[in-house]
């Protein structure tokens, strides 16, 4: 075989990632070579502990056997088939989805290959009301084709591809008042995350996702949770809405579904939701694979089998005490749920906490100037979770602090 030689050190493979690829994500930092459970060595060799798991996405570590023997078996019979066909691993994390997530009689599940592709099916899903208004919230993120990023509130991402689907208000995420305001007979949906991630992790309280059923429900507009980074148990709940024991319209999912396999899916919740979308008004070749399916259903089974849920709830609450326990000043508190989680910082200095923590060997996100996120491995113990905090107070040592910069 003609195999293209393959740079052997990182920087000889950044150097060749920075002439072949778009730049649209940066400079990437590191050349990763392989997992195992929450550890990640990169290209030199250098072993890191995965607090962030491809960003909430591979939610039983790296090279799960059980997940591995499941694509492997589903790869060793076929890969793909057309949606002229289903498969048994298609239905049966259907059947899955509507279990876990404790849907009425009558919802359905469609899958789709991402996130963002996910969030296009409930947009085309809401505009089968017949209304073309939709509702987002501030800071929300809810993907980057045009339809999903019509949503999403950065302007950064926004702004140069405008203009975009028309009809797209934003109102303060939480405000209850501004919602009910805001929802109006014209209204097709509310989308919203029931913690905001990308925005630095930011929970919806119970009230606000249950006054969000209540003021669309009243219009007769969908409420649609966005949980394609909550969702699959993340939050220690197999979907973070349920805590607010809200039944939505419609649930996106994405990142956690497929462990590290892409996977997107929307359910729709009850036969009048499930009715909106007909044969032939949307689809996509590669939605409901059997291997992106065989790899979903072994997550839910492996979450199931090993207690992953009350691991996250428990665990996410030992770190919040662990921190604060840490009694820092330089360290506020820690915000989010389960195994979604933020370290929020005294000063704006996340960026070099960050590469701190990556020197000494810790994979983390600087998800916002005064936050640090964290979304490890569902199956993290508590004993890998503690040397994270255990380094923390020496990471925040080894930062300068610079001119100008709040103390
Ligand atoms: C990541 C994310 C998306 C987009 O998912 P992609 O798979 O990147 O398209 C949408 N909504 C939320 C809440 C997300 O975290």
């Amino acid at each position: 075989m003609n195999a293209p030689a393959t740079p052997t050190t990182n920087e000889a493979a950044l150097a060749e990632y920075q002439q072949e690829l778009l730049p649209v994500f940066g400079q990437p930092a590191l050349v990763i070579e392989r997992g195992d459970g929450s550890y990640l060595w990169d290209l030199g060799g250098k072993r890191y502990l995965d607090l962030l798991a491809g960003i909430a996405v591979n939610v039983v570590g790296h090279n799960n056997p059980d997940l591995v023997a499941a694509v492997s078996k589903q790869a060793g019979e076929m890969l793909h088939i057309s949606n002229f066909f289903t498969s048994r691993a298609q239905i049966g994390l259907a059947h899955e989805l509507l279990r876990v997530s404790a849907a009425p009689q009558g919802s359905r599940v469609f899958f789709a290959n991402s996130g963002t592709e996910a969030i296009e099916a409930a947009i085309k899903l809401s505009r089968r009301t017949g209304r073309t208004k939709i509702i987002a919230a501030e800071r929300a993120f809810h993907g980057r084709t045009t339809g999903a990023l019509a949503l999403t509130h950065k302007a950064a991402y926004r702004e140069p591809f405008e203009p975009l689907l028309p009809g797209v208000v934003h109102v303060p995420f939480g405000d209850i008042d501004a919602l009910a305001e805001a929802v109006d007979a014209d209204t097709a949906a509310f989308f919203v995350e029931p913690v905001q991630g990308e925005a630095g992790v930011i929970e919806a309280d119970a009230e606000y996702l249950r006054a969000a059923r209540e003021i669309t429900s009243a219009a007769g507009a969908l409420l649609i949770i966005d949980e394609i980074q909550t969702g699959v148990g993340r939050t220690g709940d197999w979907f973070a809405h349920q805590r607010a024991g809200i039944v939505p319209d419609a649930m996106t999912l994405a990142k956690g579904l497929g462990g590290g396999v892409p996977i997107g899916a929307m359910l729709t919740y009850g036969p009048e939701v499930s009715a909106l979308l007909q044969a032939g008004q949307h689809g996509t070749t590669f939605g409901g694979n059997p291997l992106a399916c065989a790899a979903g259903l072994a997550v839910v089974d492996i979450i199931e089998r090993h207690g992953l849920l009350d691991h996250a709830r428990e665990l996410g609450e030992w770190f919040a005490d662990a921190v604060a326990g840490l009694d820092d000043p330089r360290i506020v508190g820690v915000r989010g749920r389960g195994l979604l989680l933020a370290v929020v910082l005294r000063d704006e200095v996340s960026a070099q906490v960050n590469t701190a923590a990556r020197e000494a060997g810790f994979i983390v996100n600087a998800v916002a100037p005064d936050a640090i996120r964290l979304a490890p491995a569902l199956t993290i113990t508590q004993t890998e979770l503690a040397t994270f905090v255990d380094a923390l107070p020496a990471l925040l040592d080894s930062i300068e602090p610079t001119e100008g910069q709040p103390r």
